[in-house]
């Protein structure tokens, strides 16, 4: 259903050039809900806005394509990815309320983003389409939430609102960026849940944005593992869970975060963006550094024998890097 493909989108900033998304690819299929997971600026937002045509300037996507059912999103004009937006991809941010307009009904709301899409609708005929979004995200009373406005909604309320207008087309990709970080933890499951109820039962794909190892477990069939603007693991999630292979995965796992609590207890800092590493982004924290890894990137490559997992990492097996890995491991032990 998508395929994103060397994806690069760089920032620039009075210290330099922000390298935020770098040669970013993986893919979505029919029905499945994957999840990208990293660390606080690691490139995740970054990743999801540049597919969806959400880079405003200083910003600028320099490379890449992200394919949406044979059309490549990032070289149509930006109606026609406005108009995909919204129809065909609905979009779900952190904040609900940064993307509810104050000083509209949420009946006004649900009645402009209709008609954007679908023409001249009466308003009885977008309220009845909205009272069914609201009905299938199980909001109870919806007549009362559609005569109100954002301020008077509870801040899962209000997500379930920005839910309702994501999926009031019938999107077959939902976009959920980080969709229950402002929500309390009693809130954040049952949002979760009516998120992957929507998407399996309507048979559906989902990429899901978090920072939570636990949400991904529970909730994603395949996970995209993004270290310092790039993917250095993705495969499918029970595998990958199982047995990671990618360093990072496996100090990630081995730090089992509690549910809800922020990735970012690994000791040493992700590199700056600026000032971005030659070799390894992962290297002066890993455990397993090699004489290469300060010096070369290493490719991502399939993990032997396992269909859509793949690594990027010197020591994983397939890798065709001039020096074999015992070299490697012989001249780290000696020096
Ligand atoms: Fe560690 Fe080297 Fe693998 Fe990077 S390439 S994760 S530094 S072993």
């Amino acid at each position: 259903m998508l395929e994103v493909e060397n994806v690069t989108t760089r920032f620039r900033s009075r210290r330099g050039v922000v390298h935020a998304v770098n040669g970013v690819s993986f893919r979505v299929g029919s029905s499945e809900i994957v999840g990208i997971v990293g660390e606080s600026g690691c490139g995740k937002s970054a990743t999801i806005r540049s597919v969806l045509g959400l880079i405003q300037p200083p910003g600028e996507i320099v490379g890449g394509r992200a394919v949406f059912d044979g059309t490549d999103l990032l070289a149509i004009p930006a109606g026609a990815l406005r108009r995909l937006r919204g129809s065909e991809i609905g979009f779900v941010a952190q904040n609900p309320f940064g993307s509810l307009n104050p000083i509209l009904s949420v009946a006004a709301q649900f009645h402009n983003l209709i008609v954007a899409h679908r023409g001249r609708l009466s308003r009885k005929q977008t309220r009845d389409m909205a009272l069914q979004a609201l009905q299938s995200v199980g909001i109870s009373g919806p007549e009362r939430v559609l005569d109100g406005y954002a301020h008077e909604l509870s801040g899962g309320m209000a997500q379930r609102v920005v839910i309702g207008m994501a999926t009031v087309l019938g999107p077959r990709l939902l976009v959920a960026d980080e969709p229950t970080t402002a929500l309390d933890m009693t809130i954040q499951r049952q949002i979760l849940d009516l998120l992957q109820d929507l998407v399996r039962k309507r048979e559906r794909s989902m990429i899901l944005v978090t920072h939570d190892l636990g949400v991904v477990a529970q909730y994603c069939d395949r996970v995209v593992v993004m270290y310092a603007g790039k993917v250095i693991e993705t495969g499918p999630t029970a595998q990958v869970f199982a047995r990671p292979a990618h360093p990072y995965t496996q100090a990630l796992l081995g730090s089992v975060p509690r549910r809800g609590e922020e990735i970012g207890i690994l000791a040493g800092r992700v590199p700056s963006l600026i000032d971005y590493p030659p070799g390894c982004a992962f290297s002066n924290r890993c455990v397993h550094a090699l004489d290469r890894c300060a010096r070369i990137v290493p490719a991502s490559r399939p993990v032997a024998g396992e269909d859509g997992w793949n690594v990027s990492c010197h020591l994983v097996s397939g890798d065709a890097d001039p020096l074999s890995r015992e070299e490697d491991v012989r001249a780290h032990r000696a020096g």
